[in-house]
């Protein structure tokens, strides 16, 4: 009997080791070529909802954002230096709902949330609930660089940010009609709910956060994630995406992740980090675990959405259970490839 006893717990101990083995020796092997993906937010995008100008003016604003990472990369760069390239792009354009763009509270302002990841050191930086950041991710990066801290939330972090010499922008800046409307829709249907626990599904809603996750020519990961929340967000509501292990994770023992979608499902099951421990502790590909946790875990609490990630080898997944996602990845020079609906190859 104690025999027994003694073997199966030898064995567990064994079939152990032989799983972090497999996660180290993912992280031994040589890196694969440099590789930035990037999302621009899931939601329902059909074709039907979609003017062939405005869905020009995405692929042209995806393209941009995996250039500007790219040729961080490509000159010798840093992943984190290139997510962030990537993703100011991303913020200033008012296609995407994140720093100019961003989408409206329900008392109508716009109340921004970052983060960012560094995999070859588990750093992390986040910011919440900002309205004067003209770049959050800028301050989420300069929360992981020059703080002590991992997230800093409204005026402290403005505060935080104003030392740091970023840029500081009048609310104002946020502003945009669009974004504006879908928020006074919202609020003819329903004022105390946001405009996903609405309706999740209906055209106006598309959630439209920016996230970028890149690797190196050291082999290092970096993911970071920025975006407005939801429309029609009340009492200083704060979604997974400034959440490090929810809508931003990153680990070169594993992979890095960057989530979008309905924010309180993917903070209820760490998408992000969920995703890397299923490849660290159970050995499953980066495909294999962000399938099971997109597409099973999260339908299953009854939340959509997607997520971009990458591993060390530069195998990248676009997983995403909604109807569409902004989305596209480069591993050459001027050969990105940009994807909008289900069924865009
Ligand atoms: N995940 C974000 C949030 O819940 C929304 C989005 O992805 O667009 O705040």
């Amino acid at each position: 009997m104690k025999h027994s006893l003694l073997i199966i717990l030898l064995f567990l101990m064994i079939s152990g080791c032989e799983k972090i083995k497999k996660a180290d020796s993912r992280q031994d092997m040589a890196p694969g070529p440099i590789t930035l993906v990037i999302h621009g937010g899931a939601g329902t995008i059909k074709r039907e909802n979609m003017t062939p100008e405005r869905e020009k003016a995405y692929h042209d604003a995806l393209q941009q954002a995996l250039e500007a990472g790219y040729s961080v990369l490509d000159n010798g760069g840093r992943s984190v230096d290139a997510v962030i390239a990537a993703i100011k792009i991303m913020e200033d354009s008012p296609l995407f709902n994140a720093g100019k763009g961003a989408v409206f509270t329900h008392d109508g302002k716009n109340e921004l949330d970052a983060s960012i990841m560094d995999g070859s050191n588990l750093m992390a930086g986040a910011v919440a609930g900002v309205t004067t950041i003209k770049n959050p991710i800028k301050a989420a990066y300069a929360v992981m660089t020059k703080s002590e801290h991992v997230m800093l939330i409204g005026k402290g972090a403005e505060k935080f940010a104003e030392e740091q010499g970023l840029e500081i922008v009048n609310p104002s800046y946020f502003f945009d009609s669009l974004r504006y409307e879908q928020l006074q829709n919202a609020l003819k249907k329903d004022t105390s709910k946001t405009a996903a626990l609405i309706d999740p599904y209906t055209k106006d809603k598309k959630f439209g956060t920016v996230g970028a996750v890149a690797l190196d020519q050291f082999g290092n990961i970096a993911a970071a994630t920025s975006t407005g929340g939801m429309t029609n967000k009340k009492y200083g509501r704060v979604g997974d995406a400034p959440i490090i292990g929810a809508g931003t994770y990153a680990n070169n023992k594993s992979c890095g992740v960057s989530s979008t979608g309905w924010g309180e499902y993917f903070i209820r099951l760490s998408v992000a980090h969920d995703i890397a421990a299923m490849m660290e502790y159970g050995g499953l590909s980066l495909e294999q675990a962000a399938d099971g946790v997109v597409m099973k875990k999260l339908p299953a609490l009854g939340g959509d959405g997607g997520i971009v990630a990458l591993d060390r080898q530069g195998n990248i997944a676009m997983t995403f259970s909604s109807a569409g996602m902004y989305r596209g990845y480069i591993r050459k020079k001027g050969e990105g490839k940009t994807f909008i609906y289900k069924d865009d190859q």
